[in-house]
């Protein structure tokens, strides 16, 4: 294992950021490379659980000559957002300064543009030296694990719709819930990885996705995070990089997926109405009708006359669920993944949120 930091200078003198990376070279140069990050989104800790475990394993599996393909990890994707607080809460989603995603953004690689972009990284704003070192050290693997959480939620993954159902793996290895395909076109890291691959050079291959996978996993809620569930999770992990001869051994864990899966076009958004105290009908991962009553906004305390009722816009599985209770007008309270088209429109960035 060798163990490295990346430095970034802060945009203001005597402030310097320290990214740590973990890598293990592995034995076989042909070998699919891993590259995975966690906590990307700073204040985003499940996958930062996972890593946790899987380090220590991977330390032992290097030592039994387990490890093929080289796995690289940082399991702290994002130093900049950690160190941002605002009235004593973190705020590790949005860059402060430039006011933009640490998710959303990426810069967009053809051709041999990976190869210069670091070339005078130094110069950028922190964050951004940030994003091209991420970049950098992602778009030079094969398979690219982005660990992300949602608020409250089922274990669910995004990633383009050319890698499913060849993904079913991953899928059996990690006990996913969900998986929600993606077209690839919006400036999320997942994207920006995938654009790179699709954009650049083919190497051997025939395709640019052949024996590769770029996804973003949501490793279910913001407080999912304890140790019985980071050992599994990094179980999953484990046995996934064993089904694709990253590491050698018979998978270690393997679960039938019987969960739902659906384009991004087919989630539908159920968005607050109103402000105000939402009560929650229907919990996460349960299966609805369209119509049911989801939740009910109090918007007067104590008069029924103010309560808003929200109803489900088509039938499918809720995947997701807001974690506060005060909703503002337009808040994303479920993401229900649905066999009906969604009326909802993409954000921005090209996804379903900013
Ligand atoms: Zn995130």
């Amino acid at each position: 294992m060798q163990k490295s930091e990346i430095a970034i200078a802060g945009d203001t003198s005597g402030v310097e950021f320290r990214l740590p990376v973990v890598k293990f070279p592995g034995a076989d140069a042909s070998a699919p490379k891993t590259y995975m990050q966690a906590a990307l989104h700073a204040e985003e800790l499940p996958g930062v659980a996972a890593l946790h475990f899987l380090i220590p394993m991977l330390e032992a599996a290097e030592k039994r000559g387990d490890i093929l393909g080289s796995i690289t990890i940082v399991p702290k994707a994002n130093p900049v957002g950690a160190s941002q607080y605002v009235n004593g809460a973190n705020e590790g989603r949005f860059d402060l300064g430039s006011r933009t995603n640490f998710n959303r953004d990426y810069p967009l690689l053809s051709g041999d543009e990976r190869d210069s972009l670091l070339d005078g990284v130094e110069e950028l704003l922190a964050a951004e030296q940030l994003k091209h070192h991420l970049l950098h050290m992602a778009s030079g693997a094969d398979l690219m694990l982005d660990l992300h959480c949602d608020d409250e939620s089922q274990l669910y993954a995004y990633l383009h719709e050319v890698w499913w159902p060849e993904a079913t793996d991953l899928a059996e290895s990690i006990g996913l819930e969900a998986v929600l395909l993606s077209d690839g076109k919006s400036s999320a890291f997942e994207d920006a990885v995938t654009h790179a691959w699709q954009h650049g050079p083919l190497g051997n291959r025939k395709a640019w996705h052949e024996g590769r996978i770029s996804l973003t996993m949501e490793f279910r809620g913001l407080a999912d995070v304890d140790p019985v569930l980071g050992r599994m999770d990094a179980e999953g992990l484990y046995a996934f990089l064993q089904r694709r001869g990253v590491l050698k051994g018979e998978p270690i864990r393997k679960e039938s997926f019987e969960g739902v899966v659906a384009g991004l076009d087919y989630v539908q958004m159920v968005d607050a109405p109103v402000t105000g105290m939402v009560l929650f009908e229907r919990e996460y991962g349960e299966v609805v009708e369209k119509g049911d009553h989801l939740a009910t906004i109090v918007t007067t305390p104590g008069d029924a006359a103010g309560d808003v009722k929200v109803t489900a816009p088509a039938e499918g599985t809720i995947v997701t669920r807001i974690t506060r209770r005060f909703v503002r007008r337009t808040d994303n309270l479920m993401k229900i993944a649905s066999r009906e088209l969604s009326q909802a429109k993409r954000k921005k960035g090209g996804g379903l949120e900013d």
